[in-house]
C-alpha cells in the first residue's frame, strides 16, 4: 500500500453492541435464546467485547446475564460487558440498584453511559453540570472498587464538544480520572462527517486518555467516521454486525474490522476468523430475521457479483482487475450474473462456478443463445441460479426426468361464510408410481405446493425437508394490466441453504407452478442421495458440483 496508514496500537478493542444498541432497530426483537445464539456467533467471529444488554433495566437482559453466569454459553474469545447509566441524580452509586445490577450481572466489564453534552445534562437529566461530573466519578470509582473494569460511553459527545468544548472534555477527564479504562466518544445523533470526527478525536487525544468511538449512520458515514477516529488515535471501535441499530443503524462492525484487517493490515480477529465473516453475518441475520442486504460491503450476496459482458472477459484473465479484494478472505464468493447483457465469457464463467465445463465454444454459444431467448421471454437468471443450472443441464443432456406432470388444476371459491377456500389436484408419475393428489392451502400457490410435495413424497421422501421460504411476483409488461406477463421467483430451502428458481407465464398460477416444479427438481438433484448417485454416474457429470446458493 503506497498510502500512509497509522500503525496498529499495542492495544486495540473490537467492541460489539449488536445485542444492546443493534436490538434498538425497528422490528428487531431478540429473545434470551436469540441473544445467546448471536453471542456464540460473535465469539466465533472473535470480537474482543460483547455488550450483552442492560441488566436490571429490562427483564430479558437480566435473564441473558443470568444465563451467561450460569454457563449456558462459554465465551472463548470475547469478554462480556454489561451496559448501564451513571448513578441517578442525588443518590450515591453504592445505593443505586441499577449500578448494583451492573456488578451483579457477573460481567467482567461494565460500560457506563454518561452525559457529556451540557444541554442534555440540564434539560434531560435536569441537574447541574457539576452533579453530572460527580455522577461519572462516583459511578466509575464505585464499580472499580467493586472489581469491575469500566468503559464510559460519552453520549452525544460530538455535539456537546461543538457547543461546550471544555465541559465535554471535563467529562472525559472525570471518567478517566475515576479509573475508566476507555472513554468512548459517541456520535449518538449520527450527524458527524469524517473530517470533523478526525479533528475532534485528535483534540481529545491530547488528554492522554484511551479513546473509543461509537458511530451511528445518519449521514451514511458511520464506518468512515469510525476509521477517521481510529486515524486520530482511537484504540477501541464499537459497532454492530450488519450495521443493525435504530434509525439508519450503527457502524457495521464487519466492514470496520474488514477494513482494518485488510486495508490497514492490522490483525484484530483470531487467525482464520475473518474468513468466516460472510457465514457468521448471514447466520446472525437468520436469528434477527432481518433479510441481509445483498449490497452490504464485503459480505453481501452482490458484493462480488459481476454482470457486464466486458467485465466477464477481463475477469476470466484476472479476477482481481474488477475486485478490491479476493472474496475468499472474507468467506464470500465471486458470482457471475447471467443476464442478456452477458456475453459468452460470462456464461462460461458462470458454468465453471457451478462446476460445469463450458470450454467448448459451440456449447457455450448455444447456452448463451438459450439464455438470451429465455430472457427475451421474461425469464431472469441473475437471482435464479438454480434455474440457470437446470437450463445448463438440459442443454448438456444431464438432467434425468425425476417425475412427469400429467395435469394440475386449482379451484378457489368464496364460501357462504365469506371465507375463501382453495383446493387443487395434481397428477404426477414419479419412479413409476402414478399419483393423483388433492392439496389445500391458503391460496392457489400454497395449495399447489402442498399437492406437489404430497405427490412426490412416496418416491422421494426427503422432499418433506424442502420448504418454500420466499415468493416474489413481478408484472413484466406494465400497462397491460391484468393480462400482462408475470414473472415469479421462488426461494426454497432445505434448512441449510436456499436456492431460487424462476417461472414466467401469462397467468400467475402458471408462472408459480413452473418455478415450483423447478425448485423441487433442483432440490432433489442436490439433496436426494439416490438422485445424486444417478447424476454422478452420468458421462457429463460436473467434476466438482458446486451448488448454487442464494
Ligand atoms: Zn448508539
Amino acid at each position: 500500500m503506497p498510502l500512509r496508514l497509522r500503525p496498529k496500537p499495542a492495544e486495540f478493542h473490537v467492541y460489539d453492541t449488536t445485542l444492546r444498541d443493534g436490538s434498538q432497530q425497528e422490528g428487531l426483537n431478540l429473545s434470551v435464546t436469540d441473544k445467546l445464539t448471536i453471542a456464540g456467533y460473535l465469539d466465533e467471529l472473535g470480537v474482543s467485547f460483547i455488550e450483552g444488554g442492560w441488566p436490571g433495566a429490562n427483564p430479558s437482559d437480566t435473564s441473558f446475564f443470568q444465563a451467561m453466569a450460569h454457563g449456558d454459553l462459554v465465551l472463548r474469545n470475547a469478554t462480556l460487558v454489561a451496559f448501564g447509566f451513571t448513578r441517578r441524580v442525588g443518590m450515591r452509586a453504592a445505593d443505586d440498584p441499577l449500578t448494583a445490577a451492573l456488578r451483579d450481572s457477573g460481567a467482567p466489564v461494565a460500560c457506563v453511559v454518561a452525559k457529556s453534552h451540557d444541554r442534555h445534562v440540564e434539560q434531560a437529566l435536569r441537574t447541574t453540570l457539576a452533579e453530572n461530573l460527580d455522577m461519572i466519578t462516583d459511578t466509575v470509582s464505585h464499580l472499580r472498587a467493586e472489581g469491575q473494569r469500566v468503559f464510559v460511553d460519552c453520549e452525544h459527545f460530538f455535539n456537546g464538544f461543538l457547543e461546550n468544548r471544555s465541559y465535554a472534555l471535563e467529562c472525559v477527564a472525570a471518567a478517566a480520572g475515576a479509573g475508566a479504562e476507555v472513554v468512548v466518544l459517541c456520535d449518538t445523533n449520527g450527524g458527524m462527517l469524517p473530517p470533523w470526527v478526525g479533528e475532534i478525536v485528535a483534540e481529545v487525544s491530547e488528554l492522554g486518555v484511551q479513546l473509543g468511538i461509537h458511530c451511528h449512520n445518519d449521514t451514511g458515514c458511520a464506518v468512515a467516521n469510525t476509521l477517521a477516529a481510529v486515524d486520530a488515535g482511537a484504540m477501541h471501535v464499537q459497532g454492530t454486525v450488519n450495521g443493525y441499530g435504530e434509525r439508519t443503524g450503527n457502524a457495521d462492525l464487519v466492514s470496520v474490522v474488514a477494513n482494518l484487517e485488510l486495508k490497514y493490515g492490522w490483525p484484530l480477529l483470531p487467525a482464520g476468523a475473518l474468513q468466516e465473516a460472510t457465514r457468521l453475518a448471514h447466520a446472525i441475520a437468520e436469528v434477527t430475521n432481518v433479510p441481509p442486504s445483498a449490497r452490504q460491503p464485503y459480505v453481501g450476496l452482490s458484493s462480488f457479483a459481476h454482470k457486464a459482458g466486458l467485465h466477464a472477459s477481463a475477469i476470466k484473465v484476472d479476477p482481481n482487475l474488477y475486485q478490491h479484494i479476493d472474496p475468499a478472505v472474507v468467506g464470500n464468493d465471486m458470482r457471475m450474473l447471467v443476464s442478456d447483457m452477458a456475453g459468452r465469457a460470462n456464461i462460461q464463467l458462470k458454468g465453471e462456478e457451478l462446476g460445469f465445463d463450458l470450454s467448448d465454444r459451440d456449447l457455450a454459444a448455444r447456452v448463451t443463445e438459450k439464455v438470451k431467448e429465455a430472457e427475451a421471454a421474461g425469464y431472469t437468471f441473475e437471482a435464479a441460479d438454480a434455474s440457470f443450472e437446470l437450463l445448463l443441464r438440459r442443454e448438456l443432456g444431464d438432467l434425468p426426468e425425476l417425475f412427469t406432470v400429467h395435469s394440475w388444476r386449482v379451484f378457489t371459491q368464496l364460501t357462504h361464510d365469506q371465507q375463501t377456500d382453495t383446493e387443487c389436484t395434481v397428477k404426477i408419475t414419479a419412479r413409476g408410481q402414478s399419483q393423483r393428489v388433492v392439496g389445500e392451502g391458503n391460496g392457489p400457490v400454497n395449495a399447489l405446493d402442498h399437492a406437489l410435495q404430497l405427490a412426490l413424497a412416496p418416491a422421494y421422501p426427503m422432499i418433506e425437508k424442502l420448504t418454500l421460504v420466499d415468493y416474489r411476483v413481478r408484472i413484466l409488461d406494465q400497462g397491460h394490466g391484468t393480462d400482462a406477463t408475470v414473472r415469479v421467483l421462488i426461494t426454497t430451502s432445505d434448512g441449510r441453504r436456499g436456492w431460487t428458481t424462476v417461472g414466467v407465464g401469462q397467468n400467475i398460477i402458471e408462472a408459480s407452478w413452473e418455478a415450483l416444479v423447478e425448485s423441487y427438481v433442483y432440490g432433489l438433484l442436490h439433496t436426494d442421495a439416490r438422485v445424486a448417485a444417478q447424476l454422478a454416474s452420468s458421462p457429463t457429470a460436473p467434476a466438482q458440483p458446486v451448488p448454487a446458493g442464494v
